[in-house]
């Protein structure tokens, strides 16, 4: 079947939902999702969204800014980061308007707290500067933008799996889906397509990302000739329940609580002494990585899957029900312990892709080192690398770059279609990803996905994760290398047309196995530390030569990494110490 609309939002989270409520003031939109939209992985953001409302205490969107740089080492870019501090306070109160019930102060503001690496003054001390709902707040973003979504009338293709882009030179004209209750294919003609598939943390074996969560649009992207940038920064958030990686959010930390090794002490003494618990997630999961191998750890035995304890007895009871509701509940579930009793036992899991899809201020798809664009084509949200989050993202910040980078990438798709016309598209378009579909379901092979997937999450973690050295990292990429040539191998034994999961967990395996050969391909390749990406073989940041962005081709491997400088433009790199 074919549709024809002026834009295209693949992806229904918070960055599709808010680019699909601009676009959809003037353009014909549509939102195609292999999920419901309720169901996008940004409903189980917790914590908050990062805006220098000063409701509480006085704050400015400066230090928010600064904190956003050398949160992220110095190699954000510093326009796209000031953009997003800027437009956080308004993007905040719109969302208030469009009916997002935040919690409150007593005096009904927005009520806010504090997160890590979010400072007054350029360092002094942690600042109340995350807008939560409870620990809902993602949930009540979703929530929110897909009723305005539907009060827009925007169109939604519920289910829908994304399988091919139509991307033809440098001009995209729509892309391809698989209907997942039917089977059947579609043609989506469209003059603007953006991609906002969000995140990839399936890569890793302890992660706290949905399954769901595949890197799906910067896999299609990448096999279509599209580069990805600085793939080499993965952020591990440093408090997934022991043992299972789900996450318990920084709310806690930002409510008092506090990380404590196997003899109760308050081992970020020792590695942030100002900000303590409350600094940013690459120091604090190196912090427990380094408790951990010296005997600190719970059990002492010095194994990596050793743990910590976040402790948030002191609290009270009373404060954890009100404002971490959700996390109380996954204690009680997962744990069958109440936080408000007992300490939680935590150690890092694979949680945020600062590196994707590169693109402009406006969500237009760079293509090449010089910064030229693809027309027509755009992303936004967590698969897509502004850079606004540099080599380490604080927290509170993605979501903020959901609503202020999607909406920008929504008000210029509305323009952009007013102007376009629809590009040709060949006559059977769906060509490949139908020979794709069916080599799958009837091409009588035998490799099983699921060995396939435990390896790659098991080296990715072990080889690629908190710490890295280059012997490791060259490890990984041979790996990656195998299995990609094993997935030629792949077949599944449902041959069944309706909700065909067998099928979509392949088609998922192929993408994550791209993003984790990019990953670590880009990783070995940056022979420094910055931010998330830590090398025991290379410990010191190196300005000289790395204060710049990767991009790097999966299908123009033989041509190298290639780079884009940093925009340093008004804050110049200092040491970066808590
Ligand atoms: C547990 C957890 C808590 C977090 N808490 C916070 C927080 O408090 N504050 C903060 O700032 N950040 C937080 N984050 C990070 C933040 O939530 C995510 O980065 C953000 O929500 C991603 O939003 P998105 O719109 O980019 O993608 P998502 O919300 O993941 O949506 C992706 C969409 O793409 C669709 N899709 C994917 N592939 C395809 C395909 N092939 N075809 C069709 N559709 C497709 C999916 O169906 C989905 O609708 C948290 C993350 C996690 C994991």
């Amino acid at each position: 079947m074919k549709h024809q609309y002026e834009a295209i939002i693949v992806g229904a989270g918070g960055a599709g939902l808010y680019a699909a409520l601009e676009a959809s003031k003037t353009a014909k939109t549509a939102v195609l999702s292999k999920l419901h939209p309720v169901r996008s992985h940004t409903g189980a953001a917790q914590g908050g969204i990062g805006a220098a409302l000063g409701n509480l205490e006085e704050d400015k969107p400066e230090w928010h800014f600064f904190d956003t740089i050398k949160g992220g080492d110095y190699l954000s870019d510093q326009k796209a980061a000031q953009i997003l501090v800027e437009e956080a306070v308004n993007a905040v109160y719109h969302l208030e308007n469009l009916g997002l019930p935040f919690s409150r102060t007593k005096d009904g503001k927005i009520d806010q707290r504090r997160f890590g690496g979010h400072t007054r003054n350029f360092g002094e001390a942690p600042v109340r500067r995350a807008c939560y709902a409870a620990d809902r707040t993602g949930h009540m973003i979703l929530q929110t933008l897909y009723q305005q979504c539907i009060k827009n009338n925007v169109a939604f293709f519920d289910e829908y799996f994304v399988l091919d882009t139509l991307i033809d030179g440098n001009k995209c004209n729509g892309v391809i889906a698989i209907e997942l209750s039917t089977g059947e294919i579609h043609i989506f003609q469209s003059k603007a397509v953006l991609f906002a598939t969000g995140g990839f943390g399936r890569i890793f074996k302890t992660t706290s990302n949905a399954y769901a969560n595949t890197g799906d649009g910067p896999a299609l992207l990448a096999r279509a000739g599209v580069p990805m940038e600085d793939m080499e920064f993965y952020q591990f958030h440093p408090t997934g329940i022991y043992g299972m990686g789900i996450l318990i959010t920084e709310g806690v930390r930002g409510e008092g609580g506090i990380l404590r090794n196997r003899y109760g002490e308050r081992f970020m003494e020792k590695y942030a002494p100002t900000l303590l618990d409350l600094a940013p997630r690459d120091m604090i999961s190196r912090a427990i990585i380094d408790e951990i191998s010296q005997g600190n750890g719970i059990r002492g035995d010095k194994k990596i899957d050793d743990y910590v304890f976040l402790d948030a007895t002191h609290i009270g009871k009373d404060i954890i029900n009100k404002r971490l509701p959700d996390i109380a509940g996954f204690c009680r579930t997962y744990l069958g312990i109440d936080p408000a009793e007992k300490p939680i036992p935590v150690q890092p899991t694979a949680h945020y892709a600062m590196g994707g899809i590169p693109t402009d201020l406006r969500g237009r798809v760079i293509r090449n080192e010089c910064g030229d664009v693809y027309e027509g084509l755009y992303a936004a949200g967590e698969c897509a690398c502004i850079s606004v989050h540099g080599a380490n993202r604080l927290g509170t910040n993605s979501l903020v770059d959901l609503v202020v980078y999607g909406r920008r990438a929504g008000t210029d798709i509305a323009c952009f279609v007013k102007k376009a016309d629809f590009g040709s598209i060949p006559a059977s378009p769906d060509d490949a990803a139908r020979k794709k579909v069916n080599s799958l379901i009837t091409g009588r092979k035998s490799k099983s996905r699921g060995a396939i997937t435990s390896r790659m999450q098991d080296v990715m973690m072990e080889k690629v994760g908190v710490f890295r050295t280059a012997k490791e990292m060259k490890e990984a990429v041979e790996v990656m290398r195998g299995l990609k040539d094993e997935f030629k191998e792949v077949g599944i034994k449902d041959t069944g047309k309706s909700f065909n999961t067998e099928l979509v967990e392949a088609l998922e395996l192929e993408n994550l196995l791209d993003i984790a050969y990019l990953t670590a391909v880009a990783a070995e390749n940056r022979t420094e530390t910055r931010g998330a990406h830590s090398r025991t073989d290379f410990p010191a940041r190196d300005d000289a030569n790395w204060l710049k962005h990767s991009l790097i081709w999966l299908d123009r491997e033989q041509f190298g990494i290639k780079y884009r400088e940093a925009d340093v433009s008004l804050y110049k790199p200092k040491p970066r110490v808590y």
